[in-house]
């Protein structure tokens, strides 16, 4: 059989290995269950303007991401000024810290508070924080772990925080310590590499889902095939079931190929090969995603805060983080004079919000958006939607990573598929993280470069020099 590779999915991972491979000169076909390109990163028509689903900030240090985005942006995209707060018991905090915003926001008792328990920390770390809470908790103290991360991480993962594996604390504010905050709180970020510091990113003036657009039409104009609307049922393998052999859509079509990169789900993915063993089922079993609904609201007005995304800490409300995409780029807004705001709730699958009718949603989404005074009374609310973004976040739950070696010893060992992307690795990528594996796994597949995908993680930008070099198997 001739060389041919497909692809499941056409988020950033799988889009984004698509166009490489087209580059390459390989065949490539891709076929994405919905009817839009970019996966949680698209973009698309609300109300006569432009939206994403939630805020989606590109940011990326290494030279291969940053490439993949100018070759296909080009001049089309703007600089956007990062303005993001916390939300919290009716008080705002800049978000990355400055100093006289939290001094002027805090009480006397609650500044001695913070220092109080920082000061603990520091002479008695500990010393191998296993959870979430005891990694922030001996990063910062007691009292900043509870006013800055429990209410807010608890709402995002649905678990509590000594049941989130130290894992997720570690990738996302990995060198962020309270000096590195106190240090940007005085002196700006200037110089700061840290990147939940960095406070202006480069947009796509037609919205985020832009670049993956751009990619798919790259991908069908030069031989390669994207098929929307069609869902993978699964994948299939040799008869020593140690090597890809195709895949199988939804109605029964067979389709060969010699590669197969995948971006579903890793435990639907498994779950659709036959003879996989007991130990498999059960470490595929334990692992779980977490859904999110976006309600947008549109308001008939213009001037409601300045901000790029709030993070709703308070615990009062179920929402967490709140976008305005009034304050991203006027070519999103055109010349409409409404706002759009997208309010984002957590949940799992049997969650009754998760089921919910969209009108019930809708009432609990204006209610909260009230309570926390970003709308007033007189303010009209012209439009209300809902969407629903099932599995978006792999759960980091404490032991996860067992499971996962489990998975991975197994998937290993069958030649030709590479498990890439946030739900189809995971992991929990941004579309950087999401981008570099489809770039990788091009490169394994038409160069036989030795990289092993699984190593590809949230962390590799944090190295200094965030080379590939740093997943290459030596
Ligand atoms: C609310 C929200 C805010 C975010 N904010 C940011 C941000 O600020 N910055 C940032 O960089 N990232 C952000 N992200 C993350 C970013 O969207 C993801 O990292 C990125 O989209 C992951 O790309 P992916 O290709 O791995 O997965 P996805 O985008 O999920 O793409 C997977 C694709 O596979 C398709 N698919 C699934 N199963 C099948 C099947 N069986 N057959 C065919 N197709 C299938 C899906 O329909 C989907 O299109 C955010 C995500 C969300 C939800």
């Amino acid at each position: 059989m001739k060389e041919k590779t497909i692809i499941i999915g056409a988020g950033p991972a799988g889009i984004s290995c698509a166009y490489a491979l087209t580059k390459k000169g390989k065949k490539v076909e891709v076929y994405e269950a919905s009817k839009n390109i970019g996966g949680m990163a698209r973009s698309f028509e609300l109300w006569g303007q432009r939206v994403d689903l939630g805020p989606h900030r590109f940011f990326s240090k290494q030279k291969e991401i940053n490439a993949f985005f100018t070759e296909l942006i080009k001049e089309d995209f703007t600089l956007v000024e990062r303005q993001t707060r916390i939300y919290y018991r009716q008080r705002y905090f800049n978000y990355p810290l400055k100093l006289n915003n939290v001094l002027t926001n805090l009480s006397l008792l609650e500044i001695l508070q913070i220092l109080w328990f920082f000061g603990l920390r520091l002479v008695k770390p500990l010393r191998n924080p296993k959870n979430f809470e005891e990694w922030v908790t001996n990063a910062f103290g007691k009292k900043l772990y509870e006013m800055f991360f429990k209410h807010y991480t608890e709402k995002l993962w649905g678990i509590a925080c000594t049941k989130i594996d130290a894992d997720w604390a570690a990738q996302r504010i990995k060198t962020l310590t309270l000096l590195a905050a106190v240090k940007s709180a005085i002196i700006g970020n200037k110089g700061n590499k840290h990147k939940t510091l960095v406070d202006q990113f480069a947009y796509p003036k037609n919205g985020s889902g832009t670049l993956y657009e751009r990619a798919s039409d790259y991908v069908a104009s030069n031989g390669g095939k994207v098929v929307l609307e069609t869902r993978i049922k699964r994948i299939f393998l040799n008869q020593k079931e140690d090597e890809v052999k195709g895949i199988e859509l939804e109605d029964g079509t067979i389709k060969y190929a010699t590669s197969i990169v995948s971006t579903m789900p890793i435990t639907s993915l498994i779950r659709g090969l036959e003879n996989v063993p007991k130990e498999v089922k059960k470490a595929v079993n334990s692992l779980y995603f977490r859904n999110t609904i976006l309600v947008y609201l549109e308001i008939d007005r213009l001037d409601l805060f300045t901000d790029n995304w709030l993070y709703i800490h308070s615990p009062d409300v179920r929402h967490g983080r709140v976008t305005n995409f009034r304050n991203w780029c006027p070519s999103l807004n055109r010349d409409s004079k409404t706002t759009i705001l997208c309010m984002e709730f957590w949940c799992f699958e049997h969650e009754e919000i998760w089921t919910s009718e969209e009108d019930n949603v809708i009432e609990i989404a204006k209610n909260e958006i009230h309570k926390i005074n970003l709308i007033s009374s007189e303010d009209k609310i012209l439009n209300a939607k809902v969407i629903k973004v099932p599995k978006c976040y792999p759960v980091y739950e404490t032991g996860y990573q067992e499971n996962m070696k489990i998975v991975i010893d197994f998937l290993d060992k069958i030649k030709g598929l590479y498990l890439i992307g946030r739900y189809g690795a995971f992991k929990y990528n941004n579309q950087d993280h999401s981008i570099l594996m489809g770039l990788l796994a091009a490169d394994k597949i038409a160069d036989k470069k030795q990289i092993n995908l699984w190593e590809i993680n949230t962390d590799t930008e944090y190295q200094e020099d965030g080379k590939i070099k740093d997943v290459l198997v030596q």
